[in-house]
């Protein structure tokens, strides 16, 4: 993980020093803790046909060239359904209601600076409008099967994309 070097609020240096028995990032100058906390992305997995969920292979860094779920910043005033929602259109074409979104998990996921707690909905395609078309972040986008996710699990982002997507298959398979 990055060291973080200067103080948002005034640019100084920062020490460490203990604080609630963690360390923690410190100004001297403005005899302030810097905080520093996880980052929240939210994304969605579109379910079809009981047993299929859409994924994306993303163009950026970090893991370029990988497969997974449509998902991206929230930005700083927007509820997670929304920037949800939001992304998958972006990223995929397809467009859903915050309305039949369901929250699936939270998960934590490593990059190269920092930690993101990625917010994970669950839609039925079903209830969705929009052909599959790949955004300007993502290379391409496709439906996979839990079985085509785990044969190509060297491409995938990370085995917790596999859990999610096997748990909104299950909760959408439950609600319809
Ligand atoms: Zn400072």
């Amino acid at each position: 993980m990055k060291n973080l070097n200067y103080c948002w609020r005034c640019g100084d240096s920062l020490e460490k020093k203990m604080d609630e028995g963690r360390e923690r990032y410190y100004c001297g100058r403005c005899k302030k803790f810097v905080y520093r906390n996880a980052v929240p992305v939210a994304g969605v997995f579109v379910v079809k046909d009981e047993n299929k969920v859409l994924l994306i292979k993303r163009r950026g860094e970090p893991h370029k060239g990988k497969w997974s779920y449509p998902a991206g910043y929230l930005e700083y005033d927007e509820k997670p359904e929304t920037g949800a929602v939001r992304e998958l259109e972006e990223e995929t074409g397809v467009k859903a209601s915050e309305q039949y979104l369901e929250l699936v998990a939270t998960l934590q996921l490593e990059h190269p600076d920092k930690y993101i707690v990625g917010n994970a909905y669950a839609t039925n395609h079903e209830y969705t409008t929009g052909e599959v078309k790949p955004g300007d972040d993502a290379e391409d986008a496709k439906f996979w099967t839990i079985e085509e996710m785990k044969e190509n699990v060297a491409e995938m982002e990370s085995e917790k994309i596999i859990g999610a997507a096997r748990k909104a298959i299950r909760l959408v398979g439950r609600l319809s």
